[in-house]
């Protein structure tokens, strides 16, 4: 089949879209839409449903059915796997497709959704589909006559909420593998990145998923996302977003049934670099994609720099010589390297912390302003600030854009100190060529990952969470498996 270009995709309307559940679009009970604004140009996209408490009721009434009758919870896992990797085929078909209609509601540009958003979310289902009958459980250690086996059973319901920077990447590393566990699934997206993982649901229902095993809740998080959190017959919650938010998940949870909450929040991560790092040059290119890809919009960015009192100066000018060079632009366009910022509360935002920054004594290095294109919309030019001290606002609150914060350091206790010197604690980089210094470091720095002569990157096989308030959960990897299941023992006397 012929794949339509880029061009075309873009060219398409965006019908309005209702809420996935039961296997079918529903325009909810109220009929309530909202509009979808696209930061390519500022302007209406589609609208989706705007969801209610009678919305959420039924997506959790329809996912608790159909986990009770076993449609799914009980079937053969090599069933499954199989649904899971037809699932996964689906979406590689459809990866151009599913990428531009993310890229049109999120301006992510297009090189990045393909790679980390469509590609990303197939291998996330084949990864979890794989590993459904390979996960076993265990025998205990028992006298003779009694036999002693700890299941794996699924929790039942998991309520999942996701953020808008990577939709379908975060969406799919959570209803992977809660599906591959044998769960039901209530997805609530970000009411500004909704589309594309509507379409998963369809695609997963062409898979063989059976109807009301995934479905999908759009809306405001205030009303649907705090009815999901506050429903008696969800039993876990699965979250990705603010610290804010997840503090009101806990909140929820505790006024309704105490379910499990497993957060994945902000961060301010340190990427520190010494002077005896085995290439400066590549560790000011890779740092500078590190904070600068995407906008700055990605959980992870190493948004401290903490640059070695001896190498500050030449190290500074030259990150800001790759802030620099970076095409800003259209994200549908191949060559941009940085699309848009999602939205202009979020650009608004993003230019206030620079104001901010310069109140309290920071050094515009580059950027710092709108970059006004030919498709209008919101884009920012890649931004240094040299100088910030560690009580400054920028070294201690997550902008979530391109905002770079510089600070110099001595030495390694030093480095350590300023890197553990936040509420958060997500990832961090080390650049360095002494591998005991290495160690030493990844050791003291308080994150989920450290890299190390390297920013960013990891694939499935690994974790991904944080610690303090960046969150209590993982992502990705087998150890995700252990959030969708509980613990169940059978003691038979024999
Ligand atoms: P957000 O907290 O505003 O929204 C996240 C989701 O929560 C959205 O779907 C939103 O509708 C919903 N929500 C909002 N208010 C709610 C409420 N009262 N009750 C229930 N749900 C509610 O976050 P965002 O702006 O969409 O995403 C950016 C944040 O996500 C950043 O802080 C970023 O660091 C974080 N993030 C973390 C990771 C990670 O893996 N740790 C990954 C990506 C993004």
């Amino acid at each position: 089949m012929d794949q339509p270009s880029i061009d075309a995709l873009r060219a398409q309307a965006v019908a309005p879209r209702g809420h996935f559940i039961n296997g079918e679009y529903h325009s909810g009970e109220t009929g309530a839409q909202m509009e979808v604004l696209s930061p390519i140009d500022g302007q209406p996209l589609t609208q989706i449903a705007d969801g209610s408490l009678a919305d959420v009721d039924a997506a959790v009434r329809a996912a608790r059915v159909a986990f009770e009758d076993g449609r799914w919870s009980r079937m053969a896992p090599a069933g499954r796997k199989n649904v899971l990797l037809k699932l996964a085929d689906l979406i590689e078909s459809r990866a151009l497709e599913l990428a531009v209609l993310g890229v049109r509601d999120n301006g992510t540009e297009i090189n990045m959704a393909l790679k980390a958003e469509a590609y990303s979310a197939a291998a996330t289902f084949r990864y979890y589909a794989e590993a459904i009958d390979k996960h076993y459980g265990q025998v205990a250690p028992t006298s003779e006559d009694v036999l002693g086996l700890i299941h794996h059973a699924p929790v039942g319901v998991v309520g999942a909420i996701v953020p808008w920077n990577f939709p379908l990447m975060i969406g799919s590393w959570k209803i992977a593998p809660a599906l591959a566990m044998g769960n039901s699934v209530v997805l609530k997206p970000s009411e500004t990145a909704s589309l594309s993982l509507l379409k998963i649901a369809e695609l997963a229902a062409e898979a063989g998923v059976p109807d009301g095993v995934f479905n999908v809740v759009t809306g405001r998080g205030a009303v649907v996302g705090e009815a999901l959190a506050l429903s008696m017959d969800v039993d876990i919650m699965v979250f990705t977003g603010s610290g804010p938010t997840g503090r009101r998940l806990l909140e929820y949870s505790a006024r309704s049934n105490l379910k499990r909450c497993y957060l994945e929040l902000g961060g301010k991560s340190a990427n520190i670099v010494f002077a005896d790092a085995p290439d400066l040059a590549e560790a000011a290119k890779v740092s500078a994609a590190g904070i600068f890809r995407n906008s700055g919009q990605v959980c992870v960015a190493g948004s401290r720099l903490l640059v070695q009192q001896d190498i500050y100066e030449d190290f500074v000018a030259e990150i800001t010589r790759h802030a620099e060079a970076f095409k800003v632009g259209d994200p549908l366009n191949l060559s941009s390297q940085i699309g848009a910022v999602h939205s202009l509360p979020e650009l608004e935002a993003n230019l206030r912390f620079v104001t901010k920054a310069e109140g309290e004594g920071a050094e515009r290095r580059t950027g710092g302003d709108r970059i006004l294109t030919e498709t209008g919309g919101y884009y920012m030019a890649p931004t240094v600030m040299a100088g910030v001290k560690e009580t400054d606002t920028l070294f201690q609150s997550e902008v979530f854009g391109p905002v770079l914060a510089v600070t110099p350091f001595t030495d390694e206790a030093d480095a350590i100190r300023l890197a553990n010197a936040t509420v958060y604690g997500l990832a961090g980089g080390v650049w360095t060529a002494n591998l005991g210094r290495a160690h030493r470091m990844i050791a003291g720095i308080r994150a989920g990952v450290v890299h190390v002569n390297t920013y960013g990157g990891a694939d499935l096989t690994v974790p991904l969470g944080g610690v303090g308030q960046s969150g209590n959960g993982h992502d990705k990897s087998l150890h995700a498996l252990e959030k969708y299941t509980d613990l169940k023992t059978a003691w038979i006397k024999l």
